[in-house]
């Protein structure tokens, strides 16, 4: 049966990204006869500029008709003045929770040949392979009531509400518990319970369900020394999970662990395994239409996809070493490019990892 696809590229570096990324998924379609069906719709400014608005309801039909999602990046400063229902981003967030991925996956792993690409030692990042596990539909960005009101005295309050319902606690527990068991079996849990009620019934959840996995050794930290201990020492941590605010926070301090947000891929999954796959990064509109964006963190998602989505995993083992020699030959887009390498294109990165797919 055929595996249908939506592609997404989004705005500013997204078509150029995608194109990559397409491209490498047709060639391993081609090879190993995968049947991967490729369809493309509009997110994001792409999408307010043809029908009004961030996400179309024709995008969110074939994205419900898909078996996964593969997204470039939505954004940029054309559409920030919008009011802010109907900016690129919002359907973003519409994307994931109505598709419900409430999984976000984002792993942080440092190619060695990028090790000097870091902000920090080598020795303290080489073999760094920490994998994010984050709640993406619930949380702070979500709960109501929210809004800024005037008090009695006249000034103005901003305020939000942090909420998590126990069965949305378990269902993320659980999806770390059972990466954990394909890995070092290790799970930290990131709250704040000292202060934070919320996270107080998060630790008591992730305690119970840690019951159900007793291969799995489970510890927890305070947000505060988990930011901490991600620049001192990130290669204690095996699987991290946490809450929405929380997890957007430190994924983005684990992915500059690894010198470039350009090589980090991401996964939001539902709870039956469809995903839709994206880098970490954004729109990158300084560089957009330059041709040198680094699309690896794309192809890297399509790897993901494989193997998350349709349990590909040996198809997307090989996408990984292609890009893995890709590095080794010394290619470099300018955002990891370091002296004695070959600074490439967007194009000639993805040509390359295309032929160490066909070598
Ligand atoms: P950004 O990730 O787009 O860019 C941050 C910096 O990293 C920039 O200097 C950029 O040139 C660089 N960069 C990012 N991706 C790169 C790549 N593949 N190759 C080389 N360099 C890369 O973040 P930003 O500047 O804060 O946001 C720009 C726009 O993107 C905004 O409109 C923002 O809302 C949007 N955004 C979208 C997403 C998403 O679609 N998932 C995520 C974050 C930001």
């Amino acid at each position: 049966m055929s595996k249908k696809i939506l592609v997404l590229p989004g705005d500013g570096i997204g078509p150029e990204i995608m194109a990559q990324a397409v491209q490498v998924l047709n060639t391993v379609n081609e090879q190993h006869s995968l049947d991967l069906e490729i369809e493309e719709a509009l997110i994001g400014g792409a999408a307010i500029d043809a029908d009004g608005v961030p996400l179309p309801d024709s995008t969110l039909e074939v994205a419900r008709n898909s078996d996964a999602i593969l997204l470039g990046a939505v954004g940029g400063p054309k559409w920030e003045p919008l009011d802010r229902a109907i900016r690129p981003e919002k359907g973003l967030l519409k994307i994931r929770s109505e598709l419900e991925l409430f999984g976000n996956l984002r792993p942080a792993m440092l190619y060695p040949q990028l090790a000097s690409a870091s902000s920090l030692k080598p020795e303290v990042v080489s073999g760094l392979d920490i994998l994010i596990v984050r709640e993406l539909t619930g949380g702070i960005y979500f709960g109501q009531p929210r809004g800024i009101r005037t008090l009695e005295n006249g000034e103005r309050q901003g305020y939000n509400t942090y909420v998590y319902s126990e069965s949305e606690i378990e269902r993320i527990g659980r999806l770390a518990f059972d990466l954990a068991m394909k890995r070092d079996k290790r799970v930290c849990s990131v709250d704040k319970c000292n202060v934070l009620e919320v996270t107080e019934l998060w630790r008591e959840v992730m305690e119970r369900i840690s019951q159900e996995y007793p291969e799995v050794e489970l510890s927890h930290m305070y947000v505060d020394n988990a930011a901490m201990q991600l620049v001192r020492a990130p290669k204690q941590f095996d699987v991290m999970v946490t809450g929405n605010m929380f997890g957007d926070i430190l994924s983005d301090a684990a992915a500059m662990l690894t010198g470039s947000i350009g090589m980090l891929p991401s996964a939001s999954l539902d709870k039956n395994g469809k995903g839709m796959y994206e880098p970490c990064h954004g729109s990158a509109p300084d560089i957009a239409g330059q041709g040198i964006a680094n699309p690896l963190a794309t192809i890297l998602s399509a790897a993901m996809m494989l193997r998350y989505s349709f349990g590909l995993g040996e198809v997307a083992d090989q996408i990984e070493k292609a890009v893995s020699q890709v590095l080794d030959k010394g290619y470099r887009t300018p955002d990891i490019y370091t002296e004695g390498t070959e600074k490439v294109s967007t194009e000639a990165m993805g040509q390359a990892v295309v032929d160490a797919l066909n070598a």
